[in-house]
């Protein structure tokens, strides 16, 4: 043929194709812009590795993450009424909920699994942010009872990993049900003497922090997460006044008590592991020694003329009138020099 076929167009068809080639093969980190190459960003669990800002994971990569390998099973969850307000805003509620089940392919936005973690027996309920912002109605409490169930029946602890952004509001009043009836979950594993822990990720808002996931025996948050009830500029709103930096993230929460421990994403496993097992150890780790009856060999205290240094001036000697410390009792007004 002549060059138009035999040159020009597959190089016009390798520009096109060349289009074709996945554009998802990069991410860009939405904190520092970096660009993350997709291979690296699984191998890092979803954490840039520039910047280590902590990217939202959906509930099948959490499951994976957290459970030993392969050693979990994904439980059916009770079917619930689908729309029972027949709720309709810009779209009817059943519409969003088929767009968003097509999307993640899940029914709803809570994922039940039980399974090994290190050897041990454990539940894990994980949230979906990416279905309906991981928004808590009644499939979710069902998913949340369910899971209690299951650590009490199987004996075993139960972890939750919330991401929501609260109530789902399309249920209304039975959006809101589910913060009592999730306290209730929370509560029967309690009663079975079994930990509850709840790992706090980006973002824990509404009515979830308002619920089950701030009643846990332990609460371990994911570096830079958002956790808090109402939402920042609404609180500013509210008391007029600027908020501190790092407001409702993880690293300030700690700080003010409302989180035990705020742990980069890979050290999540392990950590759990250690916690499990030393909650599910009642018995101390160790064989109990009797103390020996007979009297141990007395050891002689130094002498007093050990303890004076020699090249000291003069050597001090602890008076009643001091403390342990070192300090006079008298009060300090006592005292011009000060
Ligand atoms: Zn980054």
């Amino acid at each position: 043929m002549n060059w138009l076929t035999n040159f020009v167009r597959p190089k016009i068809r390798a520009l096109y194709t060349k289009k074709e080639v996945p554009d998802n093969l990069w991410h860009k980190c939405p904190n520092c812009e970096a660009m993350i190459f997709h291979r690296d960003m699984e191998d890092n669990l979803r954490v840039c590795q520039h910047c280590g800002f902590h990217m939202r994971l959906d509930a099948e990569s959490r499951l994976k993450m957290l459970f030993d390998e392969d050693e979990f099973q994904v439980i059916e969850l009770p079917k619930v009424p689908v729309d029972p307000l027949k709720f309709r805003d810009q779209k009817r509620y059943s519409d969003r909920l088929k767009e968003a089940q097509t999307k993640t392919g899940k029914n709803d936005a809570i994922r039940v699994a039980h399974g090994k973690m290190g050897g041990m027996q454990t539940v894990i309920a994980a949230f979906d942010f990416g279905f309906m912002g991981g928004s808590m109605g009644i499939a979710v409490g069902e998913g949340l009872l369910a899971a209690a169930r299951l650590a009490v029946l199987q004996e075993a602890p139960l972890i939750v990993v919330p991401s929501s952004g609260g109530a789902r509001m399309q249920e209304g009043i039975l959006s809101l049900m589910q913060m009592p009836r999730s306290t209730i979950a929370v509560q029967m594993v309690k009663e079975a003497g079994l930990p509850y822990i709840v790992v706090l990720t980006d973002p824990t808002t509404g009515g979830v922090t308002a619920s089950f996931a701030m009643l846990g025996d332990l609460h371990i948050a994911e570096k830079g997460a958002q956790i808090g009830f109402a939402g920042a500029r609404v609180i500013e709103d509210t008391i007029r006044e600027t908020l501190p930096e790092g407001f409702q993230r993880s690293e300030y929460l700690m700080e003010h008590g409302m989180v035990d421990m705020v742990i980069h994403r890979k050290d999540l496993r392990a950590t759990l592991i250690r916690v499990l097992d030393l909650l599910g150890r009642p018995n101390p780790s160790a064989e109990i020694v009797t103390l020996p009856t007979a009297e141990p060999e007395t050891v002689t205290p130094p002498s007093e003329a050990d303890l004076i240094d020699p090249d000291a001036d003069e050597t001090v000697t602890p008076t009643s009138a001091q403390t342990q410390s070192g300090e006079p009792l008298e009060p300090a007004g006592d005292r011009p020099d000060r």
